[in-house]
């Protein structure tokens, strides 16, 4: 699904190079849940900003699904964004002046997809995550664990091949941490949605079936959990 190709980030300042990711290349298989462990400044973040088209590698090769990522236009690349992934975030980023059924409706909206093919989904997205009751919400009156949900739901509405989490349970408690782990094992191994996810937990990153560790802007170990998850 996902390949990466002797990839650098680096920022030039007057003579000088910074890098924040030095030669990364990876494989993603569709259907993974892969968790990104390192210490803070490892880049991670800048990592999973480029798979998900944000942000732009300073050198290298960027394939999803055999397009060459790294020669998309502007445009293109924001298609792709919009099309194929959903993000999920440590603060949530909700817009509190928006009710919950808002929240989850955003997207829809900036895909120009019509009235009543928009209502449907975002029923079925609040029936599916047992949200109904907290429709009519707004994001400070629910707690942390809630809202995370509600951003998890947003993030799925146009059913994305991807989901990228940047330490999506980073601001929980651990039982609300728990629930959104289960929630994305439950999307992982029923739908297929792959999974990418930064945390700085261990036990958050027992429920992916990789792990890839980063530091200094390089990939220094993998394991894969292959004795966990076979056959999903
Ligand atoms: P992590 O998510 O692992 O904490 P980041 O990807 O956020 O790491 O950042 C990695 C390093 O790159 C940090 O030292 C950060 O300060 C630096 N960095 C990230 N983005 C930029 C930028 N646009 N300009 C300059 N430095 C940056
Ligand atoms: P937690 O995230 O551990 O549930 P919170 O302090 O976020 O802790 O919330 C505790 C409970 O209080 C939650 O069930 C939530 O629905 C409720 N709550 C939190 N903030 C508000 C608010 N501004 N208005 C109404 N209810 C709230």
């Amino acid at each position: 699904m996902i390949k990466l190709r002797n990839i650098d980030k680096y920022i030039d300042k007057r003579f000088q190079r910074t890098f924040i990711l030095k030669d990364i290349n990876l494989d993603i298989e569709e259907g993974e849940f892969i968790t990104v462990m390192g210490p803070s400044g490892a880049g991670k973040s800048t990592l999973l900003n480029i798979l998900g088209f944000l942000d732009d590698p300073s050198e290298g090769e960027y394939y999803f699904y055999d397009e060459a990522v790294h020669s998309l236009s502007e445009k293109r690349k924001s298609d792709y964004h919009k099309s194929h992934i959903g993000f999920v975030f440590q603060a949530y980023h909700l817009i509190d002046e928006l009710t919950v059924y808002e929240n989850i409706e955003m997207p829809l909206l900036y895909r120009k997809v019509r009235g009543k093919q928009r209502k449907a989904m975002v029923a079925d997205m609040l029936d599916r995550f047992n949200i109904v009751a907290k429709k009519d919400l707004f994001p400070p009156q629910l707690s942390g664990g809630q809202q995370q949900v509600v951003g998890v739901a947003r993030a799925l509405i146009g059913n994305p091949k991807l989901i990228l989490a940047d330490e999506p349970t980073g601001n929980l408690h651990s039982e609300q941490s728990e629930e959104i782990m289960e929630l994305f094992t439950k999307l992982n191994e029923e739908e297929g949605v792959t999974i990418i996810q930064v945390t700085h937990s261990e036990k958050m990153a027992g429920y992916g079936n990789r792990i890839i560790n980063l530091k200094d802007g390089t990939v220094v170990e993998e394991n894969p959990y292959e004795d966990q998850k076979v056959d999903m």
